[in-house]
């Protein structure tokens, strides 16, 4: 019999409890989303799939914050990012991105093959966009060559989340036309965002992470200047083309099949980050990422993002001590102990290991996930103070100071 090694049914270790996803993302996925796509494929030019497409476009405004169309794409969330990019710039453009981590420099990659000519603020990966270095640029740029900011809002890479809106503020301060694009791929339904208020020209994401669905669906959220910018621009696009697909939404439908299942599991999770309610979705993230680094203060390690005011509260990315290798650890406790942490990306690797705590997460989960790195730690003889959960769960037991309040039921 054909076996997959690392299926959650078929594992060894699945008869004496659940596997620990603790990667900042795919994110795991709700029993309820589970159970509202376990069904039939519905016919997606009928009644009932336009009902479904209607609500699911409406709730992704409500999720982005926006009363712009959203766009819903079956693609990974690098898809989304082609997709800003190919409609609204020229081939040649000149584009301000900032080297905040992996998906920073990804992005960038890809404009630069697109043949946009990129200026890249370089970085340290453990800081966000300094607003007054965009400013200082776009001031610069007294022509305004640069046609477009983009950034990305949680640096999945490195746990470090850029302010957005200041970076809007210094847009604005510059007094610059430039599009504002930004990837909100492992932040949006987790980390307060604000598509519309912000003023961001496209909002890129995509399902697997802060949405709590499968891999599968990619969004861009677009302004009125982005889409006009998309009318006149030079880009030869066929599938990503917003025109095409903005049509047949207006009335529920998608230009070619969508991911009708994605799509039963999108508006279950709408409904579930809309019943907790989203301002207090954002609460719990930060406040679970504040127990994280309580935990990891206490291990006497280091938290990779080196200012408070760009905590994440979606991931936590944790320096490992010289001459341990962070990978050798993320193998101890993945096999010993059934729980898997992110890897360090690119120039990363080795260096960090990533707590994911985003989506589906509440105390008892993230102390679980918390005991299996302490464990971890010790099997695989990593340098470490104990009491790293018993900090967490005190930081648990703090008035939220630092979070809005809950809602009583
Ligand atoms: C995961 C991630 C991506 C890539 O998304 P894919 O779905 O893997 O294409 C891009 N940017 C950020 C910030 C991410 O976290």
């Amino acid at each position: 019999m054909l076996r997959s090694a690392r299926s959650t049914e078929d594992r060894p270790m699945a008869g004496k409890g659940r596997h620990f996803l603790n990667i900042p993302g795919p994110s795991p996925v709700p029993e309820r989303v589970l159970r509202a796509m376990n069904r039939q494929i519905i016919d997606h030019r009928g009644p009932e799939f336009q009902t479904l497409g209607r609500e699911v476009l409406e709730g992704c405004r409500t999720v982005f914050k926006t009363r712009q169309p959203v766009v819903i794409y079956p693609s990974s969330g690098t898809g989304a990012w082609e997709s800003a990019i190919v409609n609204t710039l020229s081939p040649g453009d000149k584009v301000l991105m900032v080297e905040t981590g992996h998906f920073a420099t990804l992005w960038r990659q890809m404009a630069a093959r697109w043949r946009l000519d990129v200026d890249f603020v370089p970085g340290d990966w453990r800081h966000g966009v300094d607003p007054a270095v965009i400013e200082a640029r776009l001031v610069d740029d007294k022509a305004h060559a640069i046609k477009a900011v983009a950034v990305v809002h949680n640096e999945t890479s490195t746990g470090v989340t850029s302010r957005v809106a200041e970076i809007r503020k210094a847009i604005d301060a510059a007094n610059h036309p430039a599009l504002l694009l930004v990837d909100t791929i492992s932040s949006l339904g987790s980390v307060d965002y604000a598509h519309d208020e912000w003023g961001v020209d496209v909002t890129v994401s995509c399902s697997q992470k802060g949405l709590m669905l499968p891999p599968g669906l990619g969004f861009t959220a677009i302004s009125e200047k982005a889409l006009k910018a998309s009318k006149s621009n030079g880009f030869m696009r066929s599938y990503w083309d917003w025109e095409e697909m903005l049509k047949p939404n207006a009335q529920g439908f998608f230009p070619y099949t969508p991911a009708t299942n994605l799509l039963f599991g999108l508006k279950e999770a709408i409904d579930i980050l809309l019943e907790e309610g989203l301002d207090q979705v954002f609460a719990r993230h930060k406040r679970l990422a504040a127990a994280t680094r309580a935990a990891v203060e206490a291990w006497g390690l280091e938290v990779l993002c080196k200012n408070p005011a760009e905590y994440s509260p979606v991931l936590t990315a944790v320096l490992m001590p010289p001459s341990h290798d962070a990978d050798a650890f993320r193998k101890v406790a993945l096999e010993k102990y059934d729980i898997s942490l992110g890897t360090g990306l690119a120039k990363l690797a080795g260096k960090v290991f990533r707590i994911g705590h985003l989506g589906e997460c509440n105390e008892l989960m993230l102390m679980g996930a918390l005991s299996g790195v302490e464990m971890g730690l010790a099997a695989a003889g990593v340098p470490h103070r104990r009491g790293g959960v018993a900090a967490a769960l005190a930081a648990l037991e703090q008035p939220e100071a630092a979070n809005a309040p809950r809602k009583v039921a």
